[in-house]
């Protein structure tokens, strides 16, 4: 029997999982496997805990005279839940997470040993980490890479079959500082933005207060039959099927968005669920995708550098958890052709003490507040929006972006229709609105209620303001949310700086009115951003190349404006990420696309010839031999179809030749053009799987992976 036979009958035999036993939930196990507040209050002396939390709260400098007294709370605690071993836990370049784990283990001598962590252990790790990418960083003989502590994301054990590690979140940099990961840019933007927040909200009056980034990333993602995917050599090592004719029933029908979730796919949300509790992780909401087999997992918002490293675990705990499940998890942001690909939606906004900024305010003076806060994200990202359509340039965000179910490629800002009434009514100034009567007055009217589901119509922006947040849709669900938070910070650090540059020097006496002017003044220079329509028209891309917006269609494009001038010099004014870190950044994300469409374009090959052709050859020779027969028999029937369709046969076989052909040369050449002769490799490919017999094809169908689980 065909393989994927096998794995048809398998599935056809597991059956559903049957609905459990209302037991009663209790909610004990929330955050118990991380060395939270309370923990610390438990196993630190009392001195120390008190030191260590307002070192978190007011974000000073650690005492490393402490440090020793933690590590050794953290060791107690971790042993405790079956801990043995420690990690740095980072996020290099390469978009992953790394860990290298080392034995508490201490010999005394004799055969004796006891279990031992220190301050120093705690605070730095050389891991000799040189083989993750620096773009030039790091020479080879000082190769090594430095873990530096980040006290602001918590210690957290992770669990594995025989026992558990003790995870300690850290930056990963270079013996002479520079970044060799996501979070150190990270917490370098997040450092900059409040001190812009803080000058901004001085500006206004307002009592310093702690200014908290907030993050919500909401995570698509696929989930197949693990009997399926093995059969798929695309998959295992690309993550993306890089062959599959289209069903005839995919999406179309629309039956699968908020759909009732399958009892096997709600056994495996809910384990997940439960170790993303147990690791404090407020994984809040589940549901069917628009793709049949997409489903999201969506937390409730949290602290920025907390969220980006809580999403890491997310992604971590899907895969993990499927492969228990008999299911495999797909992040790449296009597993599928012809099907909606998974993106990352990234929830963003700023909280000064208990005030979201982007809530729109009930009196006029949080109002002005609001819309400044508004106008200077306006500015920000219609100056930058090449740096953050950076963020998202990936091999895999290729397939996505512009292709009719992601935003375009081209960044612009969807305020909603009131929103947007109450921006044209400030830049009109005097003027009177057509929508409403009257004009909005800064600092004196109060807005009008913005219902919130009515901010959040329009699917098709990159960038939309969702009531009380901005929510990117661009990044792609396999991308780390670290750059694009990177990107937004600093972005927005400097529009609020300028701002606030101009509101220092208002005359008091008429505070409201020069900031109308002042607003007035930046919406009407920064509105080409702004755009309500539906972003997947073709008139968009018209419209937005005559406001003069950038439209970078691939990764190749997308990732130039990291070497521009200007960019380096905003990063490098912020403190956020230097000349040389930049550059090497550059190399490695170029680097790592070109290695990509490389190894894909190896496997098609591969496959093309190994697992295709074979049975091309032998379905032709059958349907050849069939021909042959009936023309010695002298049928009088049949012969002119089994002739032709052994020539459409012929011309495929040889198209398919043709086909591995011109890859093999693009593959060999320099700068050859891989992607397009896969792309032409695969039309072939797919139209023999529409003619060849079912019983015989090798590879697992989209119409099984996506429908049988
Ligand atoms: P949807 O976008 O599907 O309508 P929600 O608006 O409920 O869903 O929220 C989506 C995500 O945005 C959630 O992760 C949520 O916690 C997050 N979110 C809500 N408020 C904020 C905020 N102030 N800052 C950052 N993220 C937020
Ligand atoms: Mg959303």
């Amino acid at each position: 029997m065909n393989s994927r036979m096998n794995t048809l009958e398998q599935i056809a035999k597991m059956g559903a999982p049957e609905a459990a036993k209302a037991e009663p939930f209790e909610l004990d196990f929330y955050g118990e496997d991380v060395f939270t507040t309370q923990v610390m209050k438990k196993y630190l002396p009392k001195a120390v805990a008190e030191k260590l939390l307002s070192t978190l709260n007011d974000g000073l400098p650690l005492d490393p005279a402490i440090a020793g007294d933690i590590a050794h709370a953290m060791k107690t605690w971790a042993m405790e839940r079956g801990a043995t071993h420690f990690t740095h836990w980072f996020q290099p370049l390469t978009g992953g997470t790394a860990e290298k784990h080392d034995a508490f283990l201490e010999p005394t001598g004799m055969g004796e040993a006891i279990m031992i962590f220190s301050g120093k252990n705690l605070i730095v790790g050389e891991p000799d980490a040189s083989s993750f990418p620096s773009g030039g960083l790091r020479s080879t003989f000082e190769a090594r890479g430095y873990t530096a502590w980040d006290p602001t994301s918590p210690a957290f054990i992770k669990r594995h079959p025989k026992g558990a590690t003790l995870c300690i979140p850290t930056a990963f940099c270079s013996y002479t500082g520079e970044a060799l990961d996501k979070k150190t840019p990270l917490l370098r933007s997040i450092q900059a933005l409040k001190t812009s927040v803080n000058r901004l909200m001085k500006c206004f009056g307002v009592p310093q207060a702690r200014v908290m980034v907030t993050l919500g990333p909401e995570q698509e993602y696929f989930l197949i039959d693990k009997g399926f995917y093995l059969q798929r050599p695309d998959l295992l090592q690309t993550g993306r099927t890089l062959f599959g004719a289209p069903p005839p029933k995919h999406q179309q029908m629309e039956d699968h968005y908020f759909g009732s979730i399958k009892p096997r796919i709600l056994a495996f949300m809910h384990e997940v669920e439960k170790e993303l509790w147990t690791l404090g992780i407020p994984a809040k909401t589940r549901h069917n995708e628009v793709a049949p087999a997409q489903f999201e997992i969506a937390p409730m918002f949290e602290e920025l550098n907390l969220a980006v490293d809580h999403n890491m675990i997310v992604m971590e705990v899907l895969r993990q958890t499927a492969e228990r499940h008999g299911l495999v998890c797909l992040l790449h942001e296009k597993p599928f052709a012809g099907v909606n690909g998974s993106g990352k939606h990234n929830n963003w906004s700023v909280a000064f003490g208990k005030q979201n900024l982007l809530e729109p305010g009930a009196d006029p003076h949080q109002n002005a507040i609001f819309l400044t806060v508004l106008s200077s994200i306006i500015r920000g990202v219609h100056l930058h929006s090449d740096v953050l359509r950076v963020t998202t340039s990936f091999a895999g965000n290729d397939h996505r972006l512009g292709a009719n179910e992601a935003p375009p490629a081209i960044v612009s800002i969807f305020l909603g229709d009131q929103l947007a009434d109450v921006i044209a009514q400030i830049e009109k100034g005097g003027a009177t609105s057509s929508k409403q009567a009257g004009t909005m007055r800064i600092g004196v009217d109060t807005l009008p209620t913005l219902p919130r589901d009515a901010t959040d119509r329009n699917r098709t922006s990159p960038f939309a303001f969702t009531g009380n947040k901005f929510e990117f849709r661009a990044p792609g669900s396999s991308q780390s949310c670290a750059g694009v938070n990177v990107v937004l910070n600093t972005i927005v650090a400097e529009s609020m700086d300028y701002l606030a540059e101009k509101i220092e020097k208002f005359d008091k006496n008429d505070f409201n009115g020069q900031l109308q002017k002042l607003l007035k003044k930046v919406i009407s220079d920064h509105k080409a951003i702004i755009f309500n329509g539906d972003n997947y028209s073709a008139e968009w891309a018209a419209e937005a190349k005559r406001r003069g917006l950038p439209n970078f269609r691939t990764t190749l494009e997308g990732i130039k404006p990291l070497t521009k001038k200007e960019n380096i010099a905003l990063f490098e004014k912020y403190g956020v990420l230097s000349k040389v870190e930049l550059d090497s950044r550059y190399e490695i994300y170029l680097e790592e696309y070109h290695r990509r469409v490389r190894i894909e374009g190896l496997l098609a090959l591969e496959m093309a010839k190994n697992i295709i052709l074979p049975v091309v050859i032998s379905s032709f020779d059958k349907a050849a031999n069939a021909l042959n027969q009936a023309k010695s028999a002298k049928v009088k029937m049949g012969i002119t179809a089994l002739s032709s369709y052994t020539e459409k046969l012929g011309a495929l076989l040889d198209a398919l030749i043709g086909g591995a052909n011109v890859l093999e040369k693009a593959l060999a050449a320099e700068h050859g053009e891989i992607l397009e002769a896969m792309t032409e490799l695969r039309q072939t490919v797919d139209k023999l799987e529409g003619i060849i017999d079912d019983a015989v094809w090798p590879l697992p169908k989209y119409r099984e992976m996506l429908f049988v689980y």
